[in-house]
């Protein structure tokens, strides 16, 4: 099936019968990327959600879901809401939810802030300007990590409203430099934050959609926003990669496969620290070199945080590990991991 990259639909204050009994329903009935907005008490903003964006990321849809059809006939949001359903092809592409986009596509998040347009840059000119159209108060933009791990935000300034909005979902927030043509990169004259809720087959990350969801919907002056609780900000993440070709495992001993077997239980390392020391897995003859860590010079770094015991592969400092995953082509197309040395966290202020 051929893709329209010129459609975007827009429904405005759907009601339940366009809503479907439950968002797998709803998914089905969408055919391309799909604008909703909601009237709200002041007509004057917009708040933007996006989601959908990998199409394997559904607690985004179903908090807005859930949240659209448990709002009753007389009570409206402060504000309007445009909320902006991505990829719904890569969504309901069977197995609904399992692909982060289509096998032939691309990935959409890597594919803002360019002169291009066709495709799926077309795509994501078409969900920027939906964004940008509406003038924005802040952007949400709801993901779901690959692995089991916390939620966290990534932002690219450490700002109070930055503080004031992660505190609606989660406890951390990490400050990214990291330029890949992804959503959040772009500047829509407002704050704009992802939300990593946590893995997509968590019912605690869809939890952590909703949730914020309905909080930010009741809240009238964002920036007056009391936190909720405190949250840990992490400076500069990077991110581990498998060098293009080379093999990748997953094992819970040393099999002597050729290239890099990662433990079994690398998603364990999304919770608490990494500590110096610890091992990630095994490499074969080629060492680190199987590996890179491109920092913001365009160097590559691996070799300032890890190093070889034998072949084990040894953390040289205590880490934070975000978004490590067990799913291979995730993990050998984007990255392994990212990673911020425990001492890039700043303490709560
Ligand atoms: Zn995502």
């Amino acid at each position: 099936m051929g893709i329209d990259f010129s459609e975007i639909n827009i429904l405005k204050d759907p009601d339940l019968f366009t809503l479907r009994s439950d968002y797998n329903q709803f998914l089905l009935s969408i055919s391309g990327p799909t604008i909703i907005d909601i009237s709200g008490q002041d007509q004057s903003r917009t708040r933007v959600f996006t989601t959908l964006i990998h199409g394997n990321e559904p607690s985004g849809l179903i908090g807005l879901h859930r949240w659209m059809t448990s709002l009753k006939g007389n009570s409206r949001p402060v504000t309007n809401l445009r909320f902006i359903i991505c990829s719904p092809e890569s969504a309901s592409h069977a197995p609904i939810f399992s692909h982060r986009f289509l096998e032939d596509g691309m990935d959409l998040n890597r594919c803002f802030g360019t002169e291009l347009d066709y495709g799926f840059f077309e795509r994501a000119n078409l969900i920027a300007k939906a964004i940008k159209e509406v003038n924005p108060e802040v952007v949400i933009d709801l993901h779901n990590t690959s692995g089991f791990g916390p939620a966290f935000a990534v932002s690219t300034n450490k700002t109070e409203l930055a503080l004031s909005l992660t505190s609606l979902f989660c406890s951390s927030l990490i400050l990214s430099d990291i330029r890949l043509g992804a959503l959040m990169e772009q500047d829509f004259g407002c704050e704009i934050i992802t939300i990593e809720c946590g893995a997509g087959s968590d019912p605690q990350a869809h939890e952590i959609a909703y949730f914020g969801i309905e909080q930010l919907t009741q809240i009238d002056d964002i920036s007056s926003c009391h936190f909720n609780r405190n949250v840990d900000v992490f400076l500069q993440p990077l991110r581990l990669q498998i060098k293009p070709g080379i093999e990748l495992h997953f094992n819970d001993v040393d099999e002597g496969l050729s290239g890099l077997t990662l433990v079994n239980n690398v998603e364990q390392f999304n919770f608490g620290i990494f500590r110096k020391e610890q091992m990630l897995g095994w490499v074969d003859s080629y060492g680190l070199s199987n590996l890179q860590i491109i920092d913001q010079y365009g160097d590559d770094v691996i070799s300032e945080y890890f190093e070889l015991r034998d072949n084990l592969l040894i953390s040289k400092m205590d880490l934070n590990i975000f978004m490590a995953t067990h799913v291979k082509n995730i993990a050998k197309s984007d990255c392994l991991l990212y990673l911020i040395p425990h001492k890039n966290k700043l303490p709560v202020d």
